[in-house]
């Protein structure tokens, strides 16, 4: 058997209301950890950013893109319920993107291209990163289908998390979550200190 189908035949024998719950584990911690990245990088790429939308579009985009393949998963697989194990969840494919596209950054210095290129590739590999968080990633796939997550780990390493918080993983999205939210209304709280002063300097300026 296959390595791959070894994969397969593994998930369906650890078809587990376990394993079910640590599937959605993270998924909602993706768009908020894309927005996180985008603030801590705005200022960086300041010069080169003539569209912002652009930019929030395709880091954006990044964050969730790997997991448009549960849409073929769920409409035309039906071998499997898993999804990781596609080609858009090979933490190498998305390695190799981001490279492609830091060259390309280094390449084209002034060009704003790369700089949506190099978020969306960088958003998509930090997507691999928090999916291993609760679910098997296979970070050497095609070549091996070997799966590591940081559950994995912990049982080893600190067992009495994972048993005594078995949803800990949770936490960590939660963690993301509340971090985007705070940054969000941080921006939304400084844009109105802003418009304030300009309004309170337009209208200083207006009289005579
Ligand atoms: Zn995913």
């Amino acid at each position: 058997m296959s390595p791959r189908n070894n994969v397969l035949k593994s998930f369906r024998q650890r078809g587990s209301q376990n394993v079910f719950y640590r599937e959605f584990a993270i998924t909602y911690a993706h768009l908020p950890a894309g927005y996180i990245v985008g603030k801590l990088l705005s200022d960086k790429f300041e010069r080169r950013i003539k569209s912002y939308p652009l930019y929030w579009f395709w880091g954006l985009l990044g964050s969730v893109a790997p997991d448009f393949d549960y849409l073929y998963l769920e409409l035309f697989d039906t071998r499997t319920w898993d999804h990781h194990y596609y080609l858009t969840h090979f933490p190498m494919f998305w390695a190799i993107l981001l490279f492609g596209s830091l060259l390309w950054l280094y390449s084209k210095p002034k060009s704003q291209s790369p700089v949506f290129a190099f978020m969306f590739t960088l958003n998509g590999f930090i997507h691999m990163i928090l999916d291993s968080v609760p679910n098997p990633m296979y970070w050497l796939a095609p070549f091996s289908y070997r799966g590591f997550d940081v559950n994995l780990l912990l049982k080893k390493i600190a067992p009495w998390i994972v048993y005594d918080y078995p949803f800990w993983s949770y936490s960590i999205e939660a963690l993301i979550i509340v971090l985007a939210l705070n940054l969000f209304l941080k921006r939304g709280i400084a844009d109105t200190e802003t418009a304030k002063n300009l309004r309170a300097r337009n209208s200083g300026s207006s009289q005579p």
